[in-house]
């Protein structure tokens, strides 16, 4: 059974507008296919700044859309990043292609540009980028490259939402973009994904994808494609909306609560590594993850002891390419991406939720540095 902890990892922002729009599509009784996903729809692409956004069950299912979309298929190549939760590299693997890992750069834990063009072969057909804990990728080296090889984009954004890039915000920098609403996400729709893209073709795929194939002028039983069941409920929808409407306030909140930690940790940067913001990067915190600096100490006893007062954290992220069955179908082996190998072994994110008071964090970055201390020989 699992411990309630006092201060948990992530916990979403539900208010009375929540509730109350929730409670409208109960009542209304129209419980998918109404109203509501379509303005989630129209409100998130307005927010994005993209022509569409459709909606989807999850960030994974979006994934595999957008894949579908892009026309990867079997014995095509995907560059992406190993450093990512296991999603993105799996989406390329639904569609049969193969996900081909380029190493990440330290500072802010994204691909690293200077590692792409080795990893381009003939079967190259894309590049999907992940914006990862909350911040964009180095954009500019990634779409010369991808310019100069004629090779897709497709933006993992799950994690960073509204983050910019030179002023300019992800999910508008591919052919098209995946955001995620799992509970522990920025925002949250329970499950939930949007795709958005400024190509109408591809909006009108994946809607019918996202559908079993159907054509909007179809009747029920009819399938132009082979497609699936990846669609939200008008609930989820409903909670979406509620949910965008306070989507800057959230992100602000996030960030006051981040550069709190920041300030806490920088008195310890003999010992702890706090997150890096970008070049031209705006940061809008999915997770605050730091580094232990003295790479002896186990991460993992670090993360036992924390469990043990109280505060709940985890070794965000594993590498992908050394999960066993990628190992085992791709050879991959320790040592392949150290710069992601290094980040994995050594980070721990921490507790980041509104309703943290200063106290809190205080509690809990006292209890950070004094168990890493302890540690430390
Ligand atoms: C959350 C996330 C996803 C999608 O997750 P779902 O749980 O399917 O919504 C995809 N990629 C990354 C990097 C994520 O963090």
């Amino acid at each position: 059974k699992k411990e309630k902890m006092k201060y948990p990892i992530a916990k979403p922002y539900i208010t009375q507008r929540e509730k109350q729009l929730v409670m409208e599509v109960l009542n209304s009784g129209n419980l998918s296919l109404g109203p509501k996903y379509k303005e989630f729809e129209e409100k998130f692409a307005q927010k994005i700044g993209a022509k569409y956004a459709c909606t989807v069950s999850s960030g994974t299912a979006g994934l595999h859309l957008a894949m579908i979309a892009a026309g990867i298929k079997e014995g095509d190549e995907v560059i992406t990043s190993p450093f990512s939760f296991i999603a993105s590299s799996n989406a390329v693997l639904y569609v049969g292609a193969r996900p081909i890992f380029a190493d990440i750069d330290p500072v802010t834990y994204n691909m690293d540009p200077s590692k792409i063009e080795e990893k381009i072969t003939p079967k190259t057909k894309a590049i999907l980028v992940v914006h990862i804990f909350g911040q964009s990728a180095d954009m500019n080296p990634i779409i010369k490259i991808a310019k100069k090889y004629k090779l897709k984009i497709i933006e993992d954004a799950c994690e960073s939402i509204l983050a910019t890039h030179k002023s300019k915000k992800v999910g508008t920098f591919g052919e098209s973009a995946v955001f995620a609403f799992y509970p522990n996400k920025q925002m949250t729709t329970g499950e939930g994904g949007m795709i958005v893209t400024n190509n109408k073709k591809i909006y009108e795929l994946c809607s019918s994808l996202r559908n079993q194939g159907r054509s909007p002028n179809m009747q029920w039983l009819d399938h132009k494609y082979l497609g699936y069941n990846y669609r939200l409920d008008e609930m989820s929808a409903a909670l979406g909306i509620a949910q965008l409407e306070k989507l800057d306030f959230m992100i602000k909140q996030r960030q006051k609560i981040c550069l709190s930690y920041n300030k806490y940790f920088e008195k310890y940067s003999d010992l702890i590594q706090i997150p890096q913001i970008g070049r031209g990067n705006t940061h809008t915190w999915f997770v605050y993850v730091l580094c232990i600096k003295n790479k002896k100490i186990k991460r993992d006893d670090v993360i036992k002891d924390l469990y043990k007062v109280g505060v709940a954290t985890k070794p965000y992220l594993p590498s992908i390419h050394l999960f066993d069955f990628y190992k085992k179908k791709f050879k991959y082996r320790t040592g392949d991406f150290p710069v992601s190998e290094m980040v994995s072994k050594s980070s721990i994110a921490l507790p980041l939720y509104i309703g943290l008071t200063e106290r809190d964090i205080e509690y809990i970055s006292e209890k950070v540095v004094k168990i890493i201390k302890k540690y430390d020989k």
